[in-house]
């Protein structure tokens, strides 16, 4: 690396690209007993240490400033706005790392027992029974380590139901708007996917569903309310159409930040339901997780829930892995037990009220931003939504012929991070915006101001937004190169060669 000004902030090299200085982080004292080399330690040829001459050689010091640099380089919901639609990058309260750093959680294991770990199940089980009245479902499980898993979760059980009533159907029906994951796990759970159509109004066209749904389709994946930030309107008529052919309704309960204490799934007609305690209930995510995407069902699906389960008998709480009819188990133990325990103290800090008022302020915060940027940007819908705003790119490129990705990559330079673009794929270069209740109302109008700059900008300049960002360590990136070839391992030389 040459040296160049950077303003307090150092570039940091690849692990790999850091000098072999025979630096290391741990001296060890001179042993005691004979030297045994890792050949001999070892059994196997295939577990040599050939290619261990590569691997980064890093003090103490240069390990924690290496990341350290690397995540003053990022972004993070603690530095700004993080409007990512369909995300809820919501404020993580600092109250659940307090629980989750106690000893008595962070340091149990499942191994110890049912008897060592009672707090921690008694914790799970009474998690499970708040969901249960969030959602109006009598089954759940937390086991789900994300949202997209608690989706396959749920798409098996409704398979491994109609499996026992001795059907075998092929289809699964995505509305257009669904995210992405629905159709992945319907694929992966062995079903065909057909897709149904939305209107004008954004819900789903009722008759391209009744159309659709015949006797060899096992359920419709519906977000609700869906990516557009709608509640389907037609939702029990949609419930009756799919149950009249014997299907099941899967709902999609990522959104749930829109409904939580006003409506629950189970009382519109659906059948499963997934949550993202990462998004509704404030743990930490994003960088691939961990996460937790607990899965709801009703009383005749029950038995098919993933194992093992929470369970409450006279002398005690214990994890039953008994259930001949369930799918099985999805992940380790009992899900993301931290994460978990994360969401718990985040609904015991906000009580039930302050569950039912998080979620009023996510609307409203939403429809805030919606109205005050109306005028300079347009609307996907006509009417008002519920936790998040999709605007479209009708009209943007008047300003110097911008396009979504110029607006939402120069809004980086104004320190926000982008909305979702270019999704859900039914609006014309879509701009999806949610800012969830934890914004206060100067950082919404700080947001505001920063995109009717940049459309001022580019009526002036167009070609510095178009370059954007200008400001973040990073330059624009060919995405698509990024995407296709990626480069993910050290320099070839250097590899790790198994002998
Ligand atoms: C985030 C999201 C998912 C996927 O959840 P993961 O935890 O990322 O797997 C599925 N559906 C919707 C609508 C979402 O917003």
């Amino acid at each position: 690396m040459s040296a160049k000004p950077t303003g307090f902030l150092q570039e940091a090299p690849l692990l790999f690209e850091y000098p072999q200085t025979g630096r290391e982080g741990v001296k060890l004292r001179t042993l005691e007993v004979p030297d045994v080399s890792p050949d001999q330690a070892m059994a196997g040829a295939a577990l040599r240490d050939d290619g261990l001459e590569g691997l980064p050689q890093l003090s103490e010091f240069d390990v924690v400033r290496h990341f350290t640099r690397l995540s003053r380089a990022n972004y993070s919901v603690d530095t700004g706005m993080y409007p990512l639609g369909s995300c809820t990058m919501k404020y993580n309260p600092r109250i659940n790392e307090k629980a989750a750093s106690l000893p008595g959680f962070n340091q149990v294991h499942p191994l110890m027992g049912d008897g060592l770990t009672q707090g921690h199940l008694e914790m799970a089980y009474r998690l499970e029974e708040w969901l249960r009245e969030i959602t109006g479902f009598a089954g759940v499980s937390l086991q789900p380590a994300a949202g997209a898993q608690g989706e396959l979760a749920g798409v098996l059980m409704i398979r491994a139901r109609l499996e026992d009533k001795g059907e075998r159907r092929g289809y699964i029906l995505v509305p257009d708007s669904a995210h992405g994951t629905n159709p992945a796990s319907a694929a992966l759970a062995g079903f065909a996917v057909a897709e149904v159509k939305s209107g004008p109004d954004g819900c789903i066209d009722l008759a391209d569903l009744e159309a659709k749904m015949t006797t060899d389709v096992a359920g419709l994946m519906l977000t609700n309310p869906n990516t557009l930030g709608i509640f389907e309107k037609n939702i029990l008529e949609i419930a009756r159409v799919v149950h009249a052919k014997g299907g099941y309704v899967y709902c999609d309960g990522a959104n749930m930040n829109a409904m939580v204490g006003k409506t629950r799934p189970a009382d519109f007609g659906m059948d499963v339901l997934h949550l993202n305690l990462h998004k509704t209930f404030s743990t930490p995510h994003g960088g691939g997780g961990p996460g937790a995407g607990p899965v709801f069902c009703t009383e005749e699906l029950s038995p098919y829930l993933p194992l093992p389960r929470v369970e409450k008998s006279p002398e005690g709480w214990r994890l039953n892995w008994k259930g001949e009819k369930s799918i099985g188990k999805l992940t380790t133990f009992y899900g993301n037990s931290l994460i978990l325990l994360r969401a718990y103290s985040y609904m015991l800090a906000m009580g039930g009220d302050g569950l039912l008022e998080m979620t009023e302020t996510a609307v409203l915060n939403a429809n805030y931003l919606r109205h005050q940027l109306k005028d300079v940007l347009a609307v996907s819908l006509a009417s008002p939504t519920l936790h998040e705003v999709v605007f479209s790119d009708l009209g943007l490129d008047l300003h110097g012929g911008i396009t979504t990705l110029d607006l939402a990559k120069r809004l980086i330079d104004y320190g926000f991070h982008p909305p979702t673009v270019y999704f859900p794929l039914t609006v014309h270069g879509a701009l999806m915006v949610e800012p969830t209740e934890s914004e206060p109302r100067e950082e919404l109008d700080r947001f505001v101001e920063a995109v009717k700059a940049v459309l001022e900008e580019a009526d002036r300049d167009p070609g510095l937004v178009k370059s954007a960002p200008h400001t973040a360590p990073r330059r624009r990136l060919d995405e698509t190169l990024a995407a296709r070839q990626p480069i993910l391992t050290a320099p070839q030389k250097e590899r790790h060669q198994p002998a």
